[in-house]
């Protein structure tokens, strides 16, 4: 059996590409999307995913505006430049870049912005949205594999799908996404008992656990596909991810790659987010 390899980089192009004809027919209207980033501190790794926004938006023709605040800046500061944000008819996404400093309350951050504008989907009403089957901006990391996968032509309806990892903007929304289009969903996590059985029944399999190569051949049934949504940096200064990719390979039928498998994807679905937040029509 020969392995699929599923090409992140090929279809987030491929989005971008829409992205960009989008963009020309609102500019045609006379609006250009704007998405505004507020990054407060000095994050190295917050500031290669901030330029990598900047570099994607520039291309598709969304104007980029990125807002550095002092690392001490106080809470109440950065809410009322939010709340000035949502109000600025030019400005179509705010995204706050997380982490932020700890003497901040991330969940008050991200409930300050608007659910119109709040294009990395984080609002309790566009989570809510979600899980309730109605229109919303959806976290941009699920929605990218959602993507990857119905652009690669995997059915999901009534298929055994397994997500592995429950956070707020991964594990979560991904299993939304996958109810929504039918599949039959198990959510596992660190309190799982016997994750090898769970993840061992899976048609599609989502890992999400932030533990570097901790997902091997032993947890996948043969002719799964396997999607890995880790990401880390080696000793060695090479990408790997949640998957154990090399010993994956020889199982599944389909899986990604990292790099060059999910991680494309949340850029390019945030830019989708940006065109919908300024009125475009692009339903994915
Ligand atoms: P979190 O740390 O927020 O969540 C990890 C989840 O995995 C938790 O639900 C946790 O369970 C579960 N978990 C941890 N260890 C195990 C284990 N041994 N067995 C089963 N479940 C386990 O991570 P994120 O969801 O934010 O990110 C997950 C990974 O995806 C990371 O590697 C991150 O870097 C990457 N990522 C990649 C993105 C991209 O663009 N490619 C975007 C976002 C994240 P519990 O809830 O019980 O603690």
């Amino acid at each position: 059996m020969e392995t699929k390899l599923i090409d992140g980089k090929r279809i987030s192009a491929e989005i971008k590409e829409e992205v960009k004809e989008e963009v020309k027919k609102l500019s045609g209207k006379g609006i250009t999307p704007c998405l505004t980033v507020i990054q407060v501190g000095e994050d190295p790794a917050s500031s290669v995913y901030v330029r990598n926004k900047r570099k994607a938006c520039e291309y598709t023709g969304i104007r980029f505006v990125h807002e550095k605040l002092p690392k001490e800046t106080d809470q109440e500061t950065l809410l009322n430049r939010i709340r000035e944000l949502n109000e600025d008819s030019s400005v179509h996404g705010i995204l706050v870049q997380l982490p932020l400093p700890e003497h901040m309350d991330e969940q008050a951050v991200t409930r300050a912005i608007s659910p119109a504008k709040d294009v990395d989907g984080f609002h309790p009403v566009n989570a809510g949205s979600l899980f309730l089957g109605e229109k919303g901006f959806v976290s941009c990391t699920p929605a990218g594999v959602l993507q990857l996968l119905k652009r690669s032509g995997i059915e999901i309806a009534g298929r055994e799908c397994v997500v592995v990892g429950r956070s707020n903007i991964v594990g979560k929304p991904m299993a939304a996404l996958l109810l929504a289009e039918n599949g039959t969903v198990t959510v596992a996590h660190s309190r799982t008992q016997n994750l090898r059985e769970v993840t061992k029944r899976a048609d599609i399999l989502v890992v999400a656990i932030g533990r570097p190569r901790f997902v091997d051949d032993t947890y996948i049934k043969e002719g799964a596909v396997v999607i890995d949504v880790g990401i880390h940096r080696g000793e060695d200064n090479k990408l790997c991810g949640d998957v154990d990719f090399e010993k994956a390979v020889l199982k599944c039928s389909a899986i990604t790659p990292v790099p060059g498998g999910v991680g494309p994807m949340t850029v390019a679905m945030l830019l989708k987010n940006c065109v919908q937040a300024a009125g475009g029509e692009i339903d994915l």
